[in-house]
């Protein structure tokens, strides 16, 4: 659609009343400047962690089903919210919730996939000059049940509104300026980058950027839709999210980021033959256990010792699983360890360039961090640490690579 912009704004950017105000001012100047607009909102601040923590008090175990029938309201508040605000300022606006306006999905609660979008409905508002406001983080199922798209889901809603309505560019209004060398939060002297391409932004989300969702750059990317991602609080250009950026600068690491939230499991005592680590990652990832990285120790007199990491949230389930498994092949104890961090490198300049993951260990060894996992891909290098070294070695591998701000001459 001509002229159409999807803008995202995340829970920070509609926090409480003054912030939603701001927020209906940011869309209508849009809606001034000509443009057809199409704004997709989160739940105000922390308040699907609000929800979440209520249900877990009520019940410690609540259905999956129960969980997206009660956080997708979050973002029913907001975008109603938002409406009201747009009303009173004299344009019309009208919210919807994901089902209303044909977002389907598979049948998955709490992690559901988009399978299409029908848009009619949201192009009919358009036509008629209407702001439209959609309700993030949520669809309805092929099984007509309410699902959401995963934490940070609102990101994945927009850009697949943008996708089936055919927006040359998808805003994405937030709390930073942009997307940064590392989490700003964390790194103080992060560099703000103007462009970042797809295959950057894909890796650095999956290794822990909360900053974006991991699938929303999986479908922005398939469909070569460019993302602004923008302070909500300021005019100020942010950064861009594409696949070929016109200049960007020679880097060999173009981010690092930190996750604390993943557990390191062990299974001990492996029998050691042909086919038992497909085994054990088949049953893992049948039973909905996702796996990041993984490592199988030197066989000795024919057992081997096999550890991965996985999200420490549900980490319960995981040993649970786990054990079932190292039972059915006969193998030993299952240990697991949460005081771990994972620290990764990323940059598509790794493709061209050899001794980044010496480069890597070896400022670590420096300053005396021990790595007790590593893995890497292509166009990344993750590394295992104790959980109290983290940080540290989050800010040792941003100067290492020189990611930081230059300081200005004559300061110092
Ligand atoms: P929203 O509510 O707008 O969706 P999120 O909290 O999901 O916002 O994401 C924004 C946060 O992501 C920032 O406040 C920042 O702390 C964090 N973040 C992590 N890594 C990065 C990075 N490389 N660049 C920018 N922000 C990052
Ligand atoms: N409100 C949801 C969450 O907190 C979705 C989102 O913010 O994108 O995860
Ligand atoms: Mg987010």
């Amino acid at each position: 659609m001509k002229n159409l912009v999807v803008q995202k704004y995340g829970g920070s950017s509609v926090s409480d009343q003054t912030s939603i105000e701001k927020v209906a001012e940011r869309v209508i100047a849009s809606a001034r400047a000509g443009k057809k607009v199409v704004v997709v909102v989160s739940a105000m601040g922390k308040s699907t962690d609000s929800l979440i923590e209520l249900a877990k008090k009520i019940n410690p175990d609540p259905s999956e089903r129960e969980m997206d029938m009660l956080v997708s309201t979050g973002e029913q508040v907001s975008s109603s919210l938002l409406a009201m605000a747009i009303h009173k300022r004299g344009l019309e606006a009208l919210s919807f919730t994901g089902p209303q306006v044909g977002i389907i999905t598979d049948t998955y609660h709490t992690q559901a996939k988009i399978l299409k979008i029908e848009a009619k409905r949201i192009k009919k508002q358009l036509k008629k000059g209407k702001i439209v406001i959609v309700a993030g983080f949520q669809g309805v199922s092929t099984a007509l049940e309410i699902t959401t798209l995963g934490r940070g889901g609102s990101d994945l809603s927009a850009v697949a509104l943008a996708v089936s309505l055919e927006a040359k560019i998808c805003e994405i209004y937030t709390d930073v300026e942009g997307i940064y060398t590392a989490d700003p939060r964390k790194v103080k002297d992060a560099k703000k980058l103007p462009f970042i391409t797809f295959d950057e932004m894909l890796e650095l989300a999956s290794s822990g950027a909360q900053v974006m969702h991991t699938r929303a750059i999986e479908v922005a990317k398939k469909f070569n839709l460019g993302l602004h991602v923008r302070s909500s609080f300021s005019k100020k250009e942010g950064t861009i999210i594409m696949e070929k950026p016109p200049l960007i600068e020679e880097a060999i690491v173009r981010g690092v980021t930190l996750t604390e939230d993943e557990a390191k499991i062990t299974i001990c005592d492996v029998p050691d033959r042909p086919g038992i680590a497909a085994f054990v990652f088949d049953k893992l990832a049948k039973s909905g256990v996702n796996i990041d990285m993984i490592v199988q120790n030197v066989s000795r007199k024919k057992m081997t010792d096999i550890s991965f990491t996985a999200g420490a949230k549900n980490i319960k389930k995981t040993i649970t699983k786990t054990k079932e498994v190292a039972k059915e092949i006969g193998a030993g104890n299952v240990i697991s360890n949460k005081n771990i961090a994972k620290i990764s490198v990323v940059g598509i300049g790794m493709r061209s360039h050899s001794g980044v993951a010496a480069r890597c260990f070896s400022a670590l060894a420096k300053n005396k961090i021990n790595i007790d996992m590593i893995s890497t891909s292509e166009i990344s290098i993750s590394c295992l640490v104790k959980k109290e070294s983290g940080l540290k070695a989050l800010k040792i591998l941003h100067k290492e690579f020189e990611l930081g701000q230059k300081k200005k001459r004559g300061k110092k």
